[in-house]
Parts: structure tokens; C-alpha cells; sequence
């Protein structure tokens, strides 16, 4: 089924959907804003922002009047905030309703969410779940206690006749994420939000991020995808719009950047030469496809299906155009031939 995050459709055949998070204070409007702002000009489709107090509830609602994208309400314990971040105009709120004590308060926030048009991201983490002993339960038996969590909760959810529901369940390890997202694609017919939480530092955030969610994403499972790491949330949503390039599901309108691993071969310093390259290519909004190769004896066959390829050599480089070479220029003069080239395509 499709669930309607303000203009954004998550579900069934619709795109998948980069989301992140801000991370300056909400009460700080206009740091907010622009950052909401970088967000989507990176790529985000829609944008979560914390609404822990009252006074970010108030700000909450003047950022929603200053941004065009769809913002998500971060919310933890309080129904009084989830119910005012969705009088203000939240697309969506992200809920752990393990977090919210009462029934009767979760069932204030779905009325206010039907009444308003909201929808609801019901999440369970794993570092939440405990057995009835409220002691922490064995690696082996966390997905299946999700699972029946999850169970509970859509059944509130629809108890109340609200279907407006994206579902996430959250580990910080990539197998253990891979195997409760599938059990919740076999059991519910919802949207489903993928990530890992406490992923790390970029650099060690971006594998088991790629490893979890590409392996569920090419599964079929996913319709919105947010990486978290201890970073600017741009970097995030670099990351994460990487892996739905690697795996054929984000619509390129900028340059693609191919680069060999070099080898012996090369003469010149080719990740040099490259970083010039991608320095050139910022200010590209066409969505082509350009190798820097380090020879021309394998650079040529390699990048053939590039629409420019530039074969380095010692002092010159050969600029081949789907697989045909068009020039030869000397190496002061590669970036300009390379950005007139990318003019006539
Ligand atoms: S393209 Fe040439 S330089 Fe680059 S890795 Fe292949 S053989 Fe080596």
C-alpha cells in the first residue's frame, strides 16, 4: 500500500525516499531552515527534525511555513509534542510508542494525525527490547520479540482505523537489521523506513549502512532510507544516496565519476588528476558519465561505456567519447578540453 508523507508517496512503486535528520537546536529557526535546505539540495525527499520541548514545538512550526519539503517530527516521550508538532503541519511523525506510557496518549496522537492528515513512522529499536523479567534478551531472540512488538502496535494503529503507518525496526548491527526488516516486509503490507542506528563515524558508517540496507533495498524492501552518522547530515545523505546509485535506484541529474584503481601502469598522478576532475564537475548539471583512466592500453576498453573517458599518459591525455578517442591534449589543458567536451553532449 502507499502512504502520503505530505507530496511526497512512499510504497509500492513509488521512488525510495532519502530522508535525514537536522542537527541544530529546532528552537535556532534559522539555522534550521537552512540546514533543512542543504538537506534537500543534497538529495533529501524528506527531512526529520527533533521536537523535544515546547519551545522547539513553537519553532517546529515556524520552520514547516519556511521550507517546501515535507518535515518529519522527531519524537520521543511526550504525546503533548507529538500532538502540537502535528497541529503545526508535521507530514509525518516518527514515534516509538513503546516510549509513550499511556494508551489513551497514543490514541490522542493517531486522532490528531487522522484529523490533520499525518502519518505515523511506528519504530521499535532493538536496544529497547526486554523480556517480560525486563532483562536485555539474547542476540538470537531480539527480531522475533521486534516482530511481536511491531504486531502490537499495528494492531493499536488499527484498532483506531488508521492506516497512514511507515514501519521501522532498528539495530546498530547490519545481519540483525537485514533479519527483522524481512520478517516485517513477510508480515505487513506497510511502507518501511530502513536504518541503522548509532552507525558511527562516516567512515565506518557508510559499509554496514551499504551492507544493510543495499542488501534489503535490492530485496525489494525499503521505501525510505536514512544513514545515521556522527557527521554534518549532508554527509548522510551523500552516503545514502550513493548506495541507491550503486544499485540502480536514484535518477542521476549530475555527473558520475568514474575512476580506475590505477596500477603499475600509471605515469602521471592519475587520484590527482582526478580530484581536479571532480572539482570540475561540481558546477555540471547533466547527468553524464566521465572516467579519468590511468593508461591507454586498458583505460580505452574499460570506460567504454563512459561519454567521455580521458586515457592518461606520461604528458598527454586521450579523450574518448563512448569508446572513440576525439582528441589527444597536453596535461595543462585536460580540464578545459574535458568541460568543453561535456558542452557539445
Ligand atoms: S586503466 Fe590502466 S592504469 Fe588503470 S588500473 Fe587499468 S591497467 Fe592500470
Amino acid at each position: 500500500m502507499t502512504v502520503r508523507v505530505g507530496s511526497v508517496k512512499l510504497g509500492f512503486c513509488c521512488p525510495i525516499v532519502i530522508q535525514s535528520m537536522t542537527k541544530v537546536p529546532t528552537v535556532d529557526v534559522t539555522r534550521c531552515v537552512r540546514q533543512v535546505n542543504q538537506l534537500v539540495r543534497a538529495g533529501c525527499g524528506l527531512v526529520r527534525v527533533s521536537v523535544p520541548t515546547r519551545p522547539a514545538a513553537a519553532a517546529f512550526a515556524e520552520i514547516v511555513q519556511k521550507v517546501d519539503v515535507p518535515l518529519i517530527a522527531d519524537i520521543h516521550f511526550s504525546s503533548a509534542r507529538a500532538v502540537e508538532a502535528i497541529e503545526a503541519g508535521a507530514a509525518k511523525i516518527r514515534l516509538n510508542p513503546g516510549n509513550i506510557k499511556k494508551r489513551r496518549d497514543i490514541l490522542r496522537i493517531i486522532d490528531a494525525a487522522k484529523m490533520h492528515g499525518a502519518a505515523i513512522r511506528v519504530g521499535v529499536n532493538e536496544a529497547s527490547i526486554r523480556d517480560l523479567k525486563s532483562k536485555p534478551v539474547p542476540a538470537g531472540k531480539r527480531a522475533a520479540l521486534m516482530l511481536k512488538e511491531m504486531k502490537k502496535y499495528v494492531r493499536l494503529f488499527e484498532s483506531r482505523s488508521f492506516d497512514q503507518l511507515v514501519l521501522s525496526a532498528k539495530s546498530s548491527d547490519a545481519t540483525r537489521t537485514i533479519e527483522i526488516n524481512r520478517r516485517l516486509a513477510e508480515t505487513f503490507d506497510y511502507p518501511m523506513h530502513l536504518g541503522l542506528t548509532h552507525a558511527g563515524l562516516p567512515e565506518d558508517a557508510a559499509i554496514p549502512s551499504a551492507v544493510a540496507l543495499g542488501t534489503l533495498l535490492a530485496e525489494g524492501i525499503g521505501d525510505t532510507i536514512r544513514v545515521s552518522a556522527a557527521a554534518n547530515p549532508v554527509v548522510e545523505t551523500k552516503i545514502a544516496k550513493q548506495i541507491l546509485i550503486a544499485l540502480g535506484l536514484y535518477e542521476r541529474s549530475r555527473p558520475e565519476l568514474i575512476v580506475c584503481p590505477t596500477c603499475a601502469r600509471v605515469e602521471i598522478d592519475l587520484v590527482k588528476l582526478a580530484r581536479q576532475v571532480e572539482k570540475a564537475l561540481r558546477k555540471i548539471d547533466k547527468p553524464v558519465r566521465i572516467a579519468v583512466m590511468g593508461c591507454v592500453v586498458n583505460g580505452p576498453g574499460e570506460a567504454a561505456d563512459a561519454d567521455l573517458a580521458l586515457c592518461a599518459a606520461k604528458s598527454r591525455a586521450f579523450l574518448y567519447r563512448k569508446g572513440r578517442k576525439i582528441s589527444a591534449v597536453p596535461n595543462n589543458r585536460i580540464i578545459p578540453a574535458l568541460l568543453k567536451e561535456l558542452q557539445k553532449l
